[in-house]
């Protein structure tokens, strides 16, 4: 079937990106899912910080791709072997397929499933297989999702099924968002009466911001550069907000300490944030040559622990479901994630925007326009 979607053509365009345009829209010929995978027509998609790494070389993907890994919609058709989901079942696509049978995925999340990641990494589907073509040669796949699309063909793995109760913007925001920022805080384990200190506030960091708050008798301190977003997190309820060189000024430390910016000085700070005792759990992508400097001796003598978490060390099929009951539930308002809805034809603009700094979240909507 024709599609329309975003495709990076080149790695590493100049920016304003509004004018240097790395993500063309166009049309792209989708071929029917596979065994083991399903159609699904796109209804909302995020604009994630990990967009925006392989559009400046952050993360070195190949090209060309359909970019878009945190997104939302109605599966339209099911292909061979798949009888646990039905045409018109609302889906969260997850950027991290668990094929469910390798060693990574008999691991608590901890481990990223070696299949997903292999497959992430080649840019296909968790069958190795290529469903996007474009003039006749393929387009390769993001993270198995391609979600800057009106459709596309996943594996059965990289969808959780949520009811229709759940909006799209925030089934999508679920899946990437709230389940690395959410799995983030679960990682850190916090117990009532402690403190939570959150290091970045993009759309990562104001998940983990508020599933913090969810957590009863948690306090909850927030952390960035930008006023606007320190003043976000205060409407959302946060119990303190603090500029990184205000935060180290007031010696104030933490048991639990969130990095989601994804940098070094993040990174650092997150560290020199966490309390004897403490866990820092480190949630954001640096560049793979980023290295950092910190005191080992200021981890043995304080006991403190730090953790990484890919994908806020969530297992989807499982996590997910316990999100949206939170969210239903009132305690979890993930519509605060979304600072803006946006077309398909804005996604270069959207760059710009996450490049500065100043949004949560941007929401591509597909029906609204
Ligand atoms: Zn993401
Ligand atoms: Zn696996």
């Amino acid at each position: 079937m024709r599609i329309r979607g975003a495709v990076l053509e080149e790695v590493g365009r100049a920016r304003p990106y509004a004018a240097s345009r790395p993500l063309s829209i166009c049309e792209l010929e989708l071929a029917p899912p596979g065994p083991g995978e399903v159609l699904v027509r796109i209804e909302a998609a995020g604009v994630c910080h990990s967009d925006l790494s392989v559009v400046d070389g952050t993360r070195v993907r190949p090209v060309p791709m359909l970019l878009g890994h945190e997104a939302a919609g109605r599966v339209e058709r099911a292909g061979p072997g798949v009888d646990d989901i039905e045409a018109g079942q609302r889906v969260v696509m997850t950027f991290l397929p668990r094929c469910g049978a390798c060693e990574g995925c008999a691991t608590d999340g901890v481990t990223p499933c070696v299949r997903g990641s292999a497959a992430n990494n080649a840019g296909t589907l968790l069958s190795r297989g290529v469903r996007l073509r474009r003039d006749g040669a393929p387009v390769l796949h993001h993270l198995g999702v391609s979600g800057f699309a009106t459709h596309a063909v996943v594996d059965r793995h990289s969808v959780v099924p949520v009811d229709d109760d759940v909006p799209p913007e925030v089934a999508a925001v679920l899946g990437c968002a709230v389940l690395t920022g959410g799995g983030a805080v679960n990682a850190g384990r916090p117990a009532p009466g402690q403190t939570v200190t959150v290091v970045g506030l993009g759309g990562v960091g104001m998940a983990a911001l508020i599933t913090a708050l969810a957590v009863d008798g948690v306090t909850v301190i927030g952390v960035d550069g930008n006023p606007d977003k320190l003043a976000a997190a205060r409407r959302l309820g946060a119990h303190a907000t603090y500029r990184p060189a205000e935060l180290a000024a007031s010696g104030i430390r933490a048991p639990i300490v969130i990095e989601a910016a994804g940098n070094v000085r993040a990174f650092e700070a997150a560290v020199a944030a966490t309390a004897p005792g403490g866990r820092t759990v480190t949630v954001g992508l640096p560049a793979p040559d980023a290295r950092s400097s910190i005191s080992p001796l200021g981890l043995v003598a304080e006991g403190r622990t730090i953790v990484g978490s890919y994908l806020g060390s969530a297992v989807p099929a499982r996590d997910i479901p316990v999100f949206v009951r939170m969210w239903r539930e009132g305690r979890l308002p993930v519509e605060a994630l979304v600072s803006a809805r946006i077309r398909l034809s804005d996604v270069n603009e959207a760059m710009d925007q996450l490049a500065d700094g100043t949004v949560i979240r941007q929401v591509i909507v597909f029906d609204a326009f």
